[in-house]
C-alpha cells in the first residue's frame, strides 16, 4: 500500500504500550512505521525489527535513561522536545521518497506541542488518546468544575457530581491534583491540541462507552476512531520497560481455577508504607490466594519491599506470591485468576474487561477515579475501596468479589462485556469497521 506514518509516544509505560500496539495494527494494514522516541524510556527496538526508530536528542532528557510518569515531566516534555522533534520530522520529510510519502503524524494527546510542529510543517496530525472516553470527558470538564467550587477544598463527600457522572464529590480533587501538582495546564494544552488536530484515535470500543462518545463527538467535531481494545490485536509484552517475572505463570499453574486475586497498581501509582502494611494485612486476613506485584518504588521512600512487622511475613507468604512485574495480560487470562485489585489505569481496566475478570479498585489520580466509578456503577463489574487502604475494608471487599453472590453477578456481567469485545473485533463489528475507516482516512491525506 505504501506510505509511512510517524508515531511519537509519551515515554511512560501506560502510553508506550498502546502507541506501539497501534503501530503494529497500522503496520498490519500496510503502512510503514517510524517510531520517534526520547532517549529516556526508549522502546526495545529488537522487538520491532520491521519499524524504523528515530531518537530525538534533547540534553535535559538524555541525562536520564528513565523517567517517572508525572505531571511535571509531561509539562517538561512539551517544552524541551519542541526543537528536536521539529528538526527530526523536518529531516524525515526532506529525506522521504516519492514512492513512500510520509502521510501523517500520530502523537499522544498529552504531547500537545506536536500540533504546532504539524502546523508548521503542514503535516496532518492524528491524536492517540490513551484514556477511556469517560475519563477524557471528565478531565475536559475541569474549567466547569473549578468554577462550581468542586476543587476549592478537599471534600470527602459521597454526594454525586451531576456535571461529571458517575463521579462522587470526593473523586474530583483526586482526578485533578497529583501530590500538589496541577493538571490544569496539561488538560487545556491537550484539549486545544485535539481540537486543532485532524482526528482522534481511542483505545476503547463503542459498546462500552456509547453515550460518552456521542457527547465527545458533539464537542470535538473531528473524526473519532474507536478501534480498541488494542491489546486484543497485539499484546503489551513487547513494549514492557521492566522484565516480566515468569514465575507468576508457573505459580498460577499450581492454583485452583478462579481462586487467585491478582494485585497490581501499574507503572506510576505509589503508596505509603502504612498503606502497604494495611494492604498486606487485608490480603492475609482475606484467606484467599494472591499474586501481588510490588513494583520497585511503589512504596514511597523504599527501594522494594519494606521489612514486614512481626507475624505479617508469615501470613503473607502462606497464601501469596510477590513479584516485581508481571506478564499482566497472561495473568489476567489465566484460568486461576478470579479478581484484579487495580489502580484502574485504562490499560489495566481494559485488559481486565477483555479477560472477564471482576475488579477491586484503588484509584489514585487523573483518569483512574473515573475508570473506577465506571467499573463500579456503570458496568457494575467491581467495587471501589471507599476509605483508601484499610485492612477490614480490604478483607471485606475481597470476600465480596471472590466469594459472595454479588461477586458472582459481577463476574457474569464482566463475561458479557468480554463477549462484546470479541464481537466488536470481528468482521462487521464496531472496532473492525472503525479501523477500516481510519485506514481510508489516512490514505486520503
Ligand atoms: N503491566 C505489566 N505488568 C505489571 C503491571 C502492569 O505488564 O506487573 C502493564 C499492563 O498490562 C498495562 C500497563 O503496564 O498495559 C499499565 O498501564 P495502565 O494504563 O494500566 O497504568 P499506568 O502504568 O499508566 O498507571
Amino acid at each position: 500500500m505504501g506510505g509511512r506514518l510517524l508515531l511519537f509516544p509519551l515515554p511512560f509505560q501506560g502510553h508506550i504500550n498502546p502507541m506501539l500496539q497501534l503501530a503494529s495494527i497500522l503496520y498490519s494494514k500496510g503502512f510503514n512505521i517510524t517510531i520517534i522516541h526520547t532517549f529516556c524510556n526508549s522502546p526495545n527496538k529488537s522487538n520491532y525489527p520491521h519499524f524504523a526508530f528515530e531518537a530525538i536528542s534533547e540534553e535535559t532528557l538524555t541525562a536520564s535513561p528513565t523517567m517517572q510518569g508525572s505531571v511535571t515531566n509531561v509539562v517538561l516534555l512539551n517544552k524541551v522536545c519542541f526543537d528536536p522533534f521539529r528538526d527530526c520530522v523536518k529531516r524525515l520529510l526532506s529525506n522521504a521518497s516519492a514512492d513512500e510519502p510520509i502521510l501523517c503524524l500520530i502523537t499522544d494527546a498529552l504531547l500537545y506541542f506536536t500540533q504546532a510542529v504539524a502546523d508548521l510543517l503542514m503535516l496532518p496530525r492524528l491524536v492517540l488518546r490513551t484514556s477511556s472516553l469517560s475519563a477524557f470527558h471528565v478531565l475536559r470538564l475541569h474549567p466547569v468544575l473549578l468554577q462550581k467550587g468542586y476543587l476549592s477544598e478537599d471534600s470527602h463527600s459521597d454526594a454525586p457530581v451531576p456535571e461529571a457522572q458517575p463521579l462522587k464529590v470526593k473523586d474530583i480533587s483526586r482526578t485533578y491534583k497529583i501530590e500538589g501538582e496541577d493538571l490544569a495546564e496539561i488538560i487545556s494544552g491537550m484539549v486545544m491540541g485535539i481540537k486543532a488536530s485532524s482526528g482522534i484515535i481511542w483505545n476503547t470500543f463503542v459498546e462500552l462507552e456509547q453515550p460518552v462518545l456521542n457527547t465527545i463527538q458533539q464537542n470535538f467535531p473531528i473524526p473519532s476512531f474507536t478501534i480498541g481494545p488494542f491489546h486484543k490485536y497485539f499484546t503489551a509484552s513487547a513494549s514492557s520497560l521492566l522484565e516480566q517475572d515468569r514465575t507468576a505463570i508457573s505459580w498460577l499453574d499450581m492454583q485452583a481455577p478462579l481462586s487467585v486475586l491478582y494485585v497490581s497498581f501499574g507503572s506510576v501509582a505509589a503508596i505509603d508504607k502504612s498503606e502497604f502494611f494495611e494492604m498486606a494485612w487485608g490480603l492475609a486476613n482475606s484467606k484467599q490466594k494472591f499474586l501481588w506485584v510490588v513494583r520497585p518504588g511503589v512504596i514511597r521512600g523504599s527501594e522494594w519491599l519494606e521489612p514486614f512487622p512481626p507475624g505479617l511475613q508469615e501470613a503473607v507468604s502462606e497464601r501469596g506470591h510477590i513479584i516485581k512485574w508481571a506478564p499482566q495480560q497472561e495473568v489476567l487470562a489465566h484460568p486461576a485468576t478470579a479478581c484484579f485489585w487495580s489502580h484502574c489505569g485504562w490499560n489495566s481496566t481494559l485488559e481486565s474487561v477483555c479477560e472477564g475478570v471482576p475488579m477491586i479498585c484503588s484509584p489514585s489520580f487523573g483518569d483512574q477515579p473515573t475508570n473506577a466509578r465506571c467499573v463500579e456503577t456503570v458496568w457494575k463489574v467491581g467495587l471501589v475501596l471507599e476509605n483508601g487502604f484499610e485492612r477490614e475494608e480490604i478483607e471485606r471487599a475481597i470476600r465480596r468479589v471472590m466469594i459472595d453472590q454479588e461477586g458472582k453477578e459481577m463476574k457474569m456481567r464482566m463475561s458479557c462485556l468480554k463477549e462484546k469485545v470479541n464481537l466488536c473485533l470481528m468482521e462487521g463489528g464496531s472496532s473492525y469497521k472503525s479501523l477500516e475507516d481510519l485506514v481510508s482516512f489516512i490514505l486520503s491525506f
